[in-house]
């Protein structure tokens, strides 16, 4: 179905060299988007572009560094055209009990997880204003639905990336921008596998709420985010969609 499609467009996908980017990045050329991926590994960055293809292209970025991101984007712009669609999907995990975290810890995390992450969408959208249309994913937790332990500032960070998304949806909707945020379950990852492999129990909590009782792929994250950005989804923004086999509703 053409309304399902991203040919013709240009998707932003940060931190998509691994995980869930690199899924959101396959979906997309999947469904005929051109996409830059963004990251600080070239090596990673280079190995994920030979995987996806002619349509997929890199660009080396450390998005906790905002006095660069206006420029980034431009460059990016000049080089690949208008981008349509951004995906803020780079993030960053510290699990540690909340008394032992330092101000300094706490700090990078928002830094990369929230303050990052709305540098960003306003200089694309910036960009995206004057055309009238565009398209920003935002990606938060389970973390941001009910208190899970030792991700004190992982959680802060998510629950304020569910806040701005509607903050933003209220002022940019207006101006053609769509803003939704994709709230992924415990998804097979590197990072969740740091969180869950050496912890049998917090795996066991997880699976036991989860009611579909297994862990999401990647992908899984990556065919909602087409879903949103598509034109299938003209009339929705401000959500925040769990794609989590049920995990934010199990007993
Ligand atoms: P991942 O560690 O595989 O990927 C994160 C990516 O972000 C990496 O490519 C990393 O290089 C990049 N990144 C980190 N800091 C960066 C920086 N300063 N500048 C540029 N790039 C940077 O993890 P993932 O599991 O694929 O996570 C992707 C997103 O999904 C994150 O926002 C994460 O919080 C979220 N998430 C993951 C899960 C899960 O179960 N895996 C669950 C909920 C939410």
């Amino acid at each position: 179905m053409s309304e399902f499609t991203l040919k013709g467009s240009l998707a932003l996908v940060t931190g998509g060299g691994s995980g869930i980017g690199l899924a959101i990045a396959q979906a997309f050329v999947n469904a005929g988007a051109r996409v830059v991926i963004a990251g600080r590994r070239e090596a990673v960055l280079q190995a994920a572009v030979a995987q996806l293809g002619e349509n997929a292209f890199y660009k080396v970025c450390d998005l906790s560094v905002l006095e660069g991101l206006g420029a980034f984007v431009e460059n990016i712009e000049q080089e690949f055209g208008a981008v349509d669609i951004l995906v803020n999907n780079a993030g960053i995990n510290l699990k540690k009990p909340a008394l032992e975290v330092t101000d300094a810890e706490f700090q990078n995390i928002l830094q990369v997880n929230l303050q990052a992450v709305f540098a960003l969408s306003r200089e694309v959208a910036n960009r995206m204003a004057p055309r009238g249309k565009g398209n920003i994913l935002l990606i938060s937790s389970m973390a941001s639905q009910y208190g899970i332990p030792k991700v004190v500032a992982y959680t802060a960070a998510k629950s304020g990336v569910e806040g701005i998304t509607k903050a933003l949806a209220v002022e940019w909707s207006p101006l053609g921008i769509r803003i939704n945020c994709i709230a992924p379950g415990f998804i097979e990852t590197e990072m969740s596998a740091k969180a869950l492999n050496n912890d049998p129990e917090r795996k066991n909590r997880v699976l036991s709420r989860t009611p579909m009782q297994h862990l999401g792929k990647p992908e899984d994250v990556g065919l909602a985010a087409v879903f949103l950005s598509s034109r299938a989804a003209k009339y929705i923004t401000g959500v925040v969609l769990p794609v989590d086999g049920g995990n934010a509703i199990g007993f």
